[in-house]
């Protein structure tokens, strides 16, 4: 087996990857802030994690994954005034902020199974672990790193050595990052200080969730969690840590700061996985832009969610991707090749004994795909090796097993027959744009009418930020 080298965005070289204690491996992904729907960006960077456990798994290691959810604390940026993005959720949708918590969690994790993600052995809410992170919180203070003001408990980035200079960021960046808290702290020592607790007062006076504390009643902020979350499940110091591009900034760099600075021991996490966005029309898919396309809009429009997961692993995760409906639809075009291929593939049963020449050819694409997996996950080279296999002189019958190995590391289920047709018909689709018409002219009893047509015949209708859906019954 070839070595699995990954790049390590700590020293921004790859590495080959040696875990603290093989064959275990703790790895930490860090998870969704659930105040809207799960979008194909977050399809491409839970994809990518996916990848790399089960490339580990390949690698034979055994994987111990932990995932946060963010239900609180997480701020948005400038032109929100700053709220929490759970309070934003709650008021968009007209819940509560924990009914929106557990909507939208259960929408996230549907939408990764539905790109067989596999579920991590540990999904822990951040509400859930409250005197956890109050815990650590104390012992940053006791240990001089955080600080009590009026209005939150703050980390003082300049009591971290080279804060400003993890992941080769510079201080600056952080500057702009944290303009919104710069105008709000009052009592920040220090501009990219971030806060640890925040007091329910001020602008958070009305903030729905809040647990008392011996700094006052108040609630967590984002980064601590993620600190006492993987300390508690993964120790002090583990394997491999990941998150999107956008945590390289102040996400990641706070996290280290914490949980170094509360634990003494360096390096917190050994490997750091940073995924590129997907973006959409040259710009990032975001809740907050609004520009997002869910796994849902992907299976309206008639695809196989998995041709998505193709679409991903053509591209290599530390490159952004520009999203088009075209480029899903080779990918599907690809993907229902490919399984047409192993189908038939499968009913050869001629099982021939292997040739020296065949096994030895046979043991070379194996490590083929083995080098290129294991070099930082390159996973359009992987994929390349599935059809020079298909082209190869060996037996239909180890043609098949070597790719359904392959398969343990891409997830695209290549052993399924074809994916069922989820097209919804054009009679329906012209009823449900009438409805829109109709609620748009504000005549909603009679969109309401047009609904009920669409529900006689089978369909659902449901509206979202992203446009209304409709969905088989
Ligand atoms: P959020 O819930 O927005 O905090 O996002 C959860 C994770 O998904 C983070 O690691 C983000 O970096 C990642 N993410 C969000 N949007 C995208 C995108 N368009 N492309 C890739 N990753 C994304
Ligand atoms: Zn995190």
């Amino acid at each position: 087996m070839a070595d699995l080298t990954l790049f390590n965005s700590l020293t921004r070289k790859k590495e080959v990857f040696t875990p603290i204690n093989p064959p275990n491996v703790g790895l930490y992904t860090c998870g969704m802030t659930v105040y809207d729907f799960a979008h194909i960006g977050h399809g491409r960077k839970y994809t990518t994690d996916d990848v790399l456990k089960r490339t580990l798994t390949y690698f034979g290691y055994k994987v111990k994954h932990v995932q946060n959810v963010t239900d609180v604390g997480h701020l948005v940026s400038d032109g929100d005034e700053g709220e929490d993005k759970l309070e934003k959720g709650s008021r968009k949708f007209g819940k509560t902020v924990w009914e929106v918590a557990e909507f939208f969690t259960k929408n996230f994790y549907d939408s990764m199974d539905k790109l067989n993600i596999i579920r991590p052995d540990v999904i822990a809410k951040a509400t859930d672990h409250i005197p956890e992170q109050l815990d650590l919180i104390k012992k940053l203070i006791d240990k001089g790193y955080a600080y009590d003001t009026p209005e939150a408990v703050y980390y003082d980035v300049t009591k971290f050595k080279d804060y400003g200079k993890i992941f080769g960021q510079n201080l600056e960046d952080k500057k702009v990052a944290v303009r919104e808290e710069v105008e709000t702290g009052k009592h920040k020592k220090h501009p990219a200080d971030f806060a640890l607790w925040f007091k329910t007062v001020g602008r958070f006076k009305d903030h729905s969730m809040h647990w008392p504390s011996s700094y006052g009643e108040g609630f967590p902020g984002w980064h601590i969690e993620c600190s006492a979350m993987s300390i508690k499940y993964l120790g002090p110091q583990f394997d491999i840590h990941t998150g999107g591009e956008d945590h390289l900034s102040i996400h990641h760099p706070n996290e280290i700061a914490q949980s170094e600075g509360a634990t003494g021991l360096k390096p917190f996490a050994r490997y750091w996985l940073h995924t590129r966005f997907l973006l959409v029309d040259g710009e990032k898919m975001s809740k907050s832009l609004g520009n997002f396309i869910t796994l849902e809009d992907v299976e309206k429009k008639g695809f196989d969610p998995i041709a998505l997961r193709y679409l991903y692993l053509t591209s290599h995760y530390r490159k952004q991707m520009n999203f088009t409906w075209e480029s899903l639809s080779s990918a599907q075009t690809a993907l229902t090749n490919l399984r047409n291929q192993l189908q038939a593939l499968k009913m050869q049963t001629d099982r021939t004994t292997l040739s020296p020449e065949k096994q030895e050819k046979m043991d070379s694409l194996r490590l083929k795909f083995s080098n290129a997996i294991g070099n930082d996950l390159n996973t359009s080279e992987a994929l390349a090796i599935v059809w020079e296999v298909l082209k190869s002189n060996i037996p239909s019958v180890d043609k098949y097993d070597l790719i359904m190995s392959f398969d343990e590391v891409f997830g695209l289920k290549l052993s399924e027959a074809k994916h069922e047709d989820k097209e919804i018909p054009e009679e329906i689709k012209e009823l449900s744009d009438k409805r829109n018409k109709l609620r748009k002219e504000g005549e909603f009893d009679k969109a309401d009418d047009v609904r009920k047509v669409i529900e006689e015949k089978g369909y659902t209708v449901k509206d979202t930020p992203g446009g209304s859906l409709i969905i088989k019954k």
